[in-house]
């Protein structure tokens, strides 16, 4: 087992990407806080893991606020008398985010809150419990759109991910003589809610598939494997990259026919 005796926290561990990761954390011997604000997803997650004789524990919390980060820390440290991997995952993808024109300042807020200062929140906490423990691993997940411009606008989020991929890096570089290493996951376009969500007709996916050489959308569970190794050891000297999912999108020039 990949994650024997580790203790890992997933935020947005009720969906998509940690969803999936959480499962697998839990199958490779890991004990799985599980963080989310959908209560019922989230113990859903819990549930399933634990019918397929896994460890794992439901936390409710919105990691844009200080206090319900602090207590999902507290939580899995004390549930399983350690923190040794933290998956800052939950990120959101508001269907009003658009260009600098048509983007309002609240959607802007919300989603910096969310996607920044609950990756921010996340490292706040999670990394003295990784002292704590000796060392250990930080997912965040950023995107490819940290690397790439989109003629479909979603500015904030863009802004959104292009912070947690800086903000990684610096990161790692303060952490890496504390055994802490941190790396930023950067997706591709992937078949979960969130990005079927906001390419809602056939026209807009066929937009986006375009680019991608792969032809088709990720899965979930494609980016799960990613983390698994991000968290375990077998990484033990990669920190501070930006560690791309992506089906090749950000290689490519043109995408053959
Ligand atoms: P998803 O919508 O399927 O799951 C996200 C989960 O996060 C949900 O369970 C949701 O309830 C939870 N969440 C939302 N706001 C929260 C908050 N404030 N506090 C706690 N939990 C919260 O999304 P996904 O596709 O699995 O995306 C996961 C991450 O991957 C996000 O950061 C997203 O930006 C990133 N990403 C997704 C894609 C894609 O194509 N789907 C591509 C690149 C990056």
């Amino acid at each position: 087992m990949r994650l024997k005796d580790k203790v890992a926290l997933i935020t947005g561990g009720g969906s998509g990407i940690g969803y999936h990761t959480s499962l697998l954390f839990a199958k490779e011997g890991a004990s799985v806080a599980v963080v989310d604000i959908n209560d019922d997803a989230g113990k859903n997650t819990v549930q399933e893991i634990e019918k397929a004789s896994g460890k794992a524990v439901y936390v409710h919390a919105d990691i844009s606020k200080a206090s319900d980060c602090e207590n999902m820390v507290k939580v899995a440290e004390e549930t399983y008398g350690a923190l040794h991997i933290v998956f800052n995952n939950a990120g959101i993808s508001h269907a009003n985010d658009d260009d600098a024109i048509n983007t309002s300042e609240d959607v802007w807020d919300l989603t910096m809150a969310v996607n920044v200062k609950g990756v921010f929140l996340g490292c706040k906490y999670g990394i003295p419990a990784l002292r704590r423990a000796g060392g250990g691993s930080i997912i965040n997940t950023a995107s490819f759109v940290a690397s790439l411009g989109a003629a479909t606008p979603q500015l904030a989020y863009t802004a959104s991910k292009g912070a947690v991929l800086s903000m990684t890096r610096e990161l790692a570089t303060i952490h890496a003589r504390e055994n802490i290493r941190v790396n930023a996951l950067c997706p591709g376009p992937l078949r979960t809610e969130l990005l079927m969500k906001y390419l809602n007709t056939e026209e807009k996916k066929q937009r986006r598939l375009v680019h991608i050489p792969m032809g088709r959308f990720g899965e979930a569970e494609e980016i799960a494997y990613a983390v698994l190794y991000l968290a375990s050891d077998e990484s033990s000297f990669v920190t501070g990259t930006n560690f791309l999912v992506d089906g090749g999108i950000t290689a490519a020039y043109v995408t053959p026919e």
